[in-house]
């Protein structure tokens, strides 16, 4: 329309003398919403039952249901807040407690957890990532369903949510035979922190003290106790420690870890941190495991 006026000379407005082209375009214009109205119009029928989502959705449904009934179980649980979610927002991934699904922007891939199997196909090393300056690696992860109306699909995901992956799924990912998954940063960290502590001298509780249950996590005994071992009593920046032990191993490692520079894991072993209860200073040549 505005055409017609800005080019007045072309005679837009008797299609018939138009220049070819503007006809042409002109046949677009009109034809193109019109398919997609027809096409909106199609799926309506039914109650939207040849929409494709809903196609989609009507593969799980049980006989005597609709797709409405499986729509309405996934928004139950996606509410949930234990949901593992990822991705960007073209390419979300969801697990709830009986769904896998991928949104993108113009697809919703959805499979049944009971009838999936999950397969590590690759794995790709980027040196750097957007949000901070650590290496991270990027697992595509293929999601095959039982089910023969269910395409399959991949979803992608940061080797460090690989673990909470696992947590949400029922089944076990299976791994490709050259595809190496890397731990996040944290759980490497606890397992350099335990491997270390336990090269250290032991400490012997007084036969009269009991250990009482770790403060951090409630599901361990205490296990450890901070002796100032590195030098002697007097001389350097650690200092002495006078609490009973009161922390788990695991626990200790994460509060050490939790003290430390994200973005210099290279100086995480070499620091002092303050005991999470006095506030003395220690390293980790003072973390002494309890016999
Ligand atoms: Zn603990
Ligand atoms: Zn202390
Ligand atoms: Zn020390």
């Amino acid at each position: 329309m505005g055409m017609c006026f800005a080019a007045s000379e072309k005679q837009l407005y008797s299609p018939g003398q138009a220049p070819e082209a503007w006809q042409l375009f002109l046949l677009l214009a009109v034809t193109l919403p019109l398919l997609s109205c027809t096409l909106i119009y199609y799926w309506s029928w039914d109650r939207w039952t040849r929409h494709p989502l809903a196609q989609t959705l009507a593969l799980y449904a049980l006989p005597q249901s609709g797709w409405q009934a499986v729509a309405s179980s996934i928004n139950t649980e996606f509410r949930r807040i234990d949901k593992f979610a990822t991705g960007a927002p073209g390419a979300r991934v969801i697990v709830t407690d009986t769904w896998v699904m991928k949104v993108t922007t113009y697809r919703v891939h959805v499979a049944q957890q009971q009838d999936v199997h999950l397969t590590v196909t690759e794995s790709r090393q980027h040196d750097l990532s957007p949000d901070s300056n650590l290496p991270v690696q990027l697992l595509t992860i293929r999601v095959a369903s039982t089910n023969p109306g269910t395409q399959p699909f991949d979803i992608r995901l940061n080797s460090s949510e690989y673990g909470e992956l696992c947590e949400k799924l029922h089944a076990p990912i299976r791994s490709a035979a050259n595809v190496v998954i890397r731990q996040s940063l944290g759980d490497l960290f606890l397992e350099t922190f335990a491997s270390h502590v336990e090269v250290n001298p032991a400490y012997s509780v007084p036969s009269n003290q009991e250990l009482e249950a770790c403060i951090g996590c409630m599901q361990t005994r205490a296990s450890v106790k901070l002796v100032k071992t590195c030098q002697e009593p007097a001389v350097g920046e650690c200092q002495q420690c006078y609490c009973r032990p009161m922390w788990c191993l695991t626990c200790m490692g994460k509060w050490f870890a939790s003290r430390q520079d994200p973005q210099r894991p290279d100086t995480w072993l070499a620091s002092r941190v303050p005991c999470p209860t006095c506030r003395a200073r220690f390293c980790i040549l003072d973390v002494c495991c309890v016999r």
